[in-house]
């Protein structure tokens, strides 16, 4: 464990006191307060101190520098770092410090945000006043402000937005904090190279800086006093505090601003880089009376407004807080509804076209919890991604489906395919493969009737690792599709190094086919391609006769969607079967 120091203050104004036994506090100190010498004297004989702050000016008892010099004169005082606190900055008072013994002094009014590293650095060891003078500057430039773009920094933007809030509050005005975020940054860092994300940042911070120059715009905002301050978080994460604006749409206005000077395109060298922005507003007090809160709200505005497809800005609401507020308790529900069983598998039907039979189903995992009600998977799954949670849930869900499977072929049912769905996080999980295969001996059913269905994205990264699992799970035995085809990226010399079986054609092509003549040029070709590739097709969101037909016609081997069933609860889908099989 680190050494947690001990810092005397010794001042008769409770005031100061205060605030610096705060700001150390804030700093990992410990801190004792007296309102005289002769008590600060009595506090350092009675407990481990490591360094004491002494006011110069006590008006009753022993001043500052005869305190100063008693300490010195005591056995653990003689190396003891001791800050005095002049009021006043002329050269005798400051001699005189140093005569009694002081190791550093600091001026009155106290520069707060820079306390906490003057008395840190005292601790560290005993330097010259000279030293400490010059460091200061460095210093001041480290704790606050940011290397690659020479913005303030987070501490920095805290302390103001603090100060700033006291000001509103006291003016009765508004606040504007804006969080902003670039969109596709990381792709940039990732595509390009370090060296050009730096570029990007660096001429952002000058783009946002010139963006907040009021003179040169049309949209006056008012601001009542003081400048627009920017501020660098960290990474592609920028922020601008309003400072006393009058009305909430003020900060749209400089929002939409700096929204526009962002989407220009960069030119460095070669380069030409275009990146849009996504912006979040929280306006004190309306939104958060604190800077935490403020700064978290406005967060959260822009991780909505980057969720609507970024290059804008969006206003916090309660709406967002009611959103993170569910998403927190659906992950807690989430992390317990396996052992309170509130899982269940529904099962969607599939068509053979050629034949003109049913042969498989697809399963869909259903959640219904007590207090949330019916959750939709495409909520509560990416959450379960998010938190890992996928791994345990998918594996319940596989077990779970081949059971079904070996049940309804032991009815006699002639089920040819049921297919599960697969996350991403579960493929690359170590141990896939072999629970894949364990479930199947588990009930000893046929590894070539499961069907596992991985979306393209899941096979785009860390195709090594990928192409293992997938090449390990072929030695299972199960057969193994890509579903919502379409909508990524992959490209069809990508796909020509996974062993895939089939291609599920996604919804958004089937639906509006009538009407999107694209759509069916998109399906025809991934039908096409799927053929000469020897894989099968799976046409899903079938929705009427005429795609039905559509898909008939162009050769399409399975289809599955409302128009043949709905996704169906286990009781309802054995019925379906039996009737259509006619057990
Ligand atoms: P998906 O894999 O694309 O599943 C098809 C979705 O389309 C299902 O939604 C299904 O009910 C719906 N659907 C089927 N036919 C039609 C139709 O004709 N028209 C329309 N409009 N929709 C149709 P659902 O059940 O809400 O599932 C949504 C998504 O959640 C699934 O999309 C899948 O990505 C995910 N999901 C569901 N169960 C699981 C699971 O067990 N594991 C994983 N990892 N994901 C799952
Ligand atoms: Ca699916
Ligand atoms: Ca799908």
């Amino acid at each position: 464990m680190h050494h947690q120091s001990t810092v005397i203050i010794i001042d008769d104004d409770p005031l100061i006191r205060l605030v610096v036994a705060r700001t150390l506090q804030a700093a990992g100190m410990n801190t004792l307060e007296a309102s005289s010498g002769e008590e600060g004297l009595r506090l350092f004989k009675d407990n481990e101190i490591d360094a004491i702050l002494l006011d110069v000016m006590m008006p009753s008892g022993i001043d500052g520098y005869a305190t100063c010099y008693e300490l010195r004169n005591m056995p653990e005082g003689k190396h003891l770092p001791i800050l005095m606190m002049t009021g006043l900055e002329d050269i005798e008072s400051i001699n005189r410090a140093y005569e009694v013994g002081a190791t550093d002094f600091i001026t009155k009014p106290i520069n707060i945000p820079l306390l906490s590293h003057r008395v840190r650095y005292m601790l560290k060891g005993s330097f010259t006043t000279q030293q400490l003078l010059q460091s200061e500057q460095r210093l001041h430039q480290m704790a606050y402000f940011d290397d690659l773009t020479e913005l303030p920094n987070r501490h920095f933007f805290q302390e103001s937005l603090q100060q700033m809030i006291a000001l509103a509050q006291r003016k009765k005005l508004k606040l504007g904090v804006l969080f902003l975020d670039l969109d596709g940054f990381k792709r940039i860092n990732d595509t390009l190279g370090h060296h050009l994300g730096d570029l990007v940042l660096q001429a952002t911070s000058e783009r946002l800086r010139k963006s907040i120059r009021i003179s040169d715009t049309f949209a006056q905002p008012v601001i009542s006093q003081g400048d627009i301050s920017l501020a660098r978080l960290g990474g592609d994460e920028f922020t601008a505090l309003l400072p006393l604006i009058e009305r909430n749409e003020d900060a749209a206005i400089v929002a939409e601003r700096i929204r526009i000077k962002l989407a220009q395109p960069f030119i460095f060298g070669e380069h030409e880089l275009t990146t849009t922005t996504s912006i979040g507003i929280a306006v004190y007090p309306d939104d958060g009376e604190t800077s935490e809160d403020l700064l978290k709200n406005a967060d959260l505005a822009m991780y909505y407004a980057k969720r609507s497809g970024g290059n804008m800005y969006c206003y916090f609401s309660n709406y967002m807080m009611e959103m993170a507020v569910r998403k927190l308790s659906m992950e807690s529900h989430l992390r317990k509804a396996i052992e309170r069983d509130e899982f269940y598998l529904h099962y969607q039907p599939q068509f053979d076209v050629e034949k003109g039979n049913f042969n498989g189903v697809e399963v869909l995992l259903r959640w219904e919890n007590k207090e949330l009600g019916q959750i939709s998977p495409v909520e509560f799954i990416p959450l379960a991604e998010e938190t890992g949670l996928i791994i345990h849930i998918g594996e319940w869900v596989l077990r779970k489906a081949c059971n079904q499977a070996k049940i309804w072929c032991n009815q006699g049912i002639p089920l040819t395919r049921i297919a599960v769905n697969v996350s991403a996080v579960q493929l690359l999980h170590t141990g896939f493969a072999e629970m894949v295969n364990d479930a199947l001996t588990e009930c000893s059913l046929d590894p070539s009737i499961l069907e596992l269905e991985l979306t393209e994205s899941a096979l785009i990264n860390d195709v090594d690792v990928v192409i293992n699992v997938l090449r390990e799970l072929k030695q299972v035995g199960v057969q193994l599709a890509i579903d919502d085809f379409g909508t990524g990226y992959s490209s069809l010399s990508r796909l020509m190094n996974f062993p895939i079986d089939r291609l599920k054609i996604d919804q958004a092509f089937v639906r509006n086919l009538e009407e999107n003549s694209d759509n069916g040029a998109i399906a025809t070709a991934i039908i096409a391609m799927a053929t000469s590739m020897n894989m099968k097709v799976t046409a899903e969101g079938v929705e009427t006769n005429t795609q039905l037909d559509f898909m008939k016609n162009k050769s399409c081997n399975d289809v599955q969607g409302y128009y043949l069933s709905k996704p169906l609860p286990v009781d309802q889908a054995e019925e379906f079967f039996i009737k259509k099989y006619q057990l």
